[in-house]
């Protein structure tokens, strides 16, 4: 059998879209969130007391807020529901700070309301997980060694984790909406602030669209391998 593995110019016509676009999201995320993280919001709260506010509001006392290292590294863990948000998201009071510690609460209010995508993505990721890595190396040994079985486990083994950025999308969308909402309903931001929660909220609303491109151009050229080289032998 004769895999033909050196069809680089159709990997790189599906891939390279799916890059530009990840990197042109991750440029737009980091601008707007230097650019309003230096506007303080007028109220003056940071982003630990947006985030205990619209908590406590949806009776979610019972959420513990924490101060992690890094910067965007800010998330919501269910299992231990812990809101976590970055030094400066955390300590600081700004357009960029409240958007993003209101876009963890919505998560957290998501948890709370078994809101099923959310309740899908956590479901999916022990194997997603493993299927990101082990996929690949089964897939490519199934075409390797010429069985079929073996690649065809590995195919569908990527491509949980296609799905999982495709459920990932409207989880992070309604999130920011959530956040939108409250931020202006509860009173923490204030006329033109609002526009600049939405530049940051829909930028990274953006890197989860790119995220899903990219693993479904890779899970494409798989695929085009895949019966491609069934049809040589
Ligand atoms: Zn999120």
């Amino acid at each position: 059998m004769h895999y033909n593995f050196g069809n680089y110019g159709l990997y790189l016509l599906l891939s390279i879209p799916a890059l530009l676009l990840g990197l042109y999201a991750q440029s737009k995320v980091q601008s707007s969130y230097r650019k309003y993280s230096q506007i303080r919001i007028s109220n003056g709260m940071t982003g630990a007391e947006v985030a205990r506010k619209i908590l406590d509001l949806n009776n979610l006392q019972n959420v513990r807020i924490e101060q992690v290292r890094g910067t965007l590294s800010d998330h919501y863990d269910p299992r231990k529901k812990v809101l976590s948000l970055s030094q400066s998201v955390y300590g600081t009071s700004s357009i960029a700070s409240a958007g993003v510690a209101a876009h963890e609460a919505g998560h957290a209010i998501q948890h709370s309301k078994n809101y099923g995508p959310l309740s899908l993505r956590s479901l999916m990721v022990p194997s997603v997980q493993l299927g990101s890595w082990l996929g690949p190396i089964m897939f490519m040994a199934g075409l390797l060694l010429a069985i079929d079985n073996l690649a065809l486990i590995g195919l569908v083994l990527f491509a949980a984790t296609f799905v999982f950025a495709l459920v990932t999308i409207p989880v992070e969308r309604d999130a920011s909406k959530r956040a939108k909402n409250i931020l202006s309903s509860a009173g923490i931001v204030y006329g033109n602030e609002a526009i600049g929660v939405n530049t940051v909220l829909d930028a990274a609303a953006l890197t989860y669209v790119a995220g899903a491109v990219q693993a479904l151009s890779t899970l494409l050229y798989y695929l085009m391998l895949f019966t491609g080289g069934r049809r040589r032998r």
